[in-house]
């Protein structure tokens, strides 16, 4: 690490913060920003802070190249900057190349260390909406995924830390709170608790009524009977869920690691019953070695039949030292283009049916920026007047300009 140079002036004490990937991330930036303006750091922007920290993913290639890309750009734009890489690029590639300082995961927050400052400042909301992490890694071992590796066994936030970021929260006058974590169905099994997320979600019902929880995402094969209900009659979860599914063909579901499709049509459709306006969403893996055209089309069928409101398409890409990266033959990157393009297509229709029926009806929705408001059953709302960031309101949906809903706030 080279040497920072004391007292080099005011401009020594700004930062800018990039995320790059999951809700994880964001939980964890947020949380770098918070401490870090706790100790009198202003958050800026990457053209002229001084110091510009950089929250890696590495779950994609393209990620790995939008890192690189963005370090240059950087570079270019504030050639003095400090750049600071932090997390999933560093366990897994080492040192970012054109950083100042690269830390791996377990070492993340010592970043705050590292640009301390003594004196006191206001903290200021990073993002419109809080990002709670709850729980971090993952004991599970699905073949295409390294962060097992990458991030280790699961850990759980205990309820004191817990209800600590809870009052940072409330202080910055957050409305909704996004809890998020790799497998937020393993919250608590390390604290020795067998329904430890549900009991969390109790608990944070009953500590903080006024704030309202989005769940980042489930993983169906650990939904109990329990938690699903729970989730869906209790008013401060936001009827907005997503499953991690990734496939439906039980033989490609049997190589990722991820047992069978069992249950998944019934959770959708009692979901969907349950709650006919919630936000119903996933992840699809196309392309995973091996996979035929029957395996994509049982796949394709089941996308279009489930009550989805909207779903990611990724294609496979192997991470070197996960076991699906072994497995032969790989499907021809033309074909597994060809299937991304045809599910995204059928996603895209199926947002826009969920959206168009949206129209008429009120939703409530946080304003995330000037005219944009995230419904809570995770639709874009695009409005007229001027409204604070972080504040929820009721929205009348007039109508649809997709893929955004236009609405009218009510008194
Ligand atoms: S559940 Fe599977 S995909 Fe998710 S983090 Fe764990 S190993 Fe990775």
């Amino acid at each position: 690490m080279r040497n920072t140079g004391k007292n080099s002036g005011q401009r020594s004490k700004k930062f800018a913060l990039i995320n790059q990937g999951c809700r994880l991330n964001a939980a964890e930036s947020q949380r770098i920003a918070q401490e870090l303006q706790k100790k009198g750091w202003i958050l800026s922007s990457p053209q002229e802070a001084p110091w510009v920290i950089i929250n890696t993913c590495t779950v994609t290639h393209r990620a790995d190249a939008d890192l690189r890309k963005i370090v240059r750009k950087i570079q270019r734009e504030n050639p003095t900057a400090r750049i600071v890489a932090l997390g999933c690029y560093v366990d897994h590639h080492g040192e970012v190349p054109g950083t100042y300082l690269s830390l791996p995961n377990p070492r993340k927050m010592e970043v705050v260390e590292v640009l301390e400052e003594v004196d006191r400042g206001r903290i200021a909301r990073w993002k419109s909406r809080g990002f709670l992490k709850v729980q971090e890694g993952c004991d599970l071992a699905c073949t295409y995924c390294i962060i097992p590796r990458v991030r280790g066994p699961s850990r759980s936030l205990p309820w004191a830390e817990i209800e600590r970021r809870m009052e940072d929260f409330l202080v910055l006058g957050y409305q909704e709170v996004v809890i998020t974590g790799i497998h937020l169905e393993s919250y608590g099994r390390d604290l020795g608790e067998k329904s430890g997320f549900l009991n969390l979600l109790q608990r944070l019902e009953a500590f903080y009524p006024p704030v309202r929880f989005r769940i980042s995402s489930l993983d169906p094969r650990f939904l109990t009977r329990e938690l699903l209900a729970y989730i869906l009659s209790a008013p401060h979860i936001m009827p907005g869920f997503h499953l991690s599914l990734q496939h439906y063909s039980p033989r490609i579901l049997r190589l990722m690691g991820r047992g069978s499709n069992r249950g998944f049509m019934e959770i959708l459709e009692e979901i969907r019953a349950t709650r006919p306006e919630a936000g119903l969403g996933t992840d699809f893996i196309v392309g995973f070695p091996t996979e035929t055209e029957e395996d994509f089309l049982l796949l394709y069928r089941f996308a279009g039949e489930a009550p989805f409101s909207y779903f990611h398409v990724f294609s496979f890409s192997p991470r070197k030292g996960t076991r699906a990266a072994e497995i032969r033959p790989r499907v021809p990157e033309r074909i597994s283009k060809k299937r991304s393009a045809l599910l995204r297509e059928l996603g895209r229709r199926k947002k826009e049916e969920f959206a168009r029926a949206m129209v008429g009806k009120t939703l409530e929705a946080t304003v995330i920026k000037e005219g944009e408001a995230l419904s809570e059953n995770y639709l874009k709302v695009k409005f007229d007047e001027k409204l604070p960031p972080g504040n929820r309101f009721l929205f009348k949906i007039e109508e649809l300009r997709f893929p955004y809903l236009v609405g009218n706030p009510q008194e």
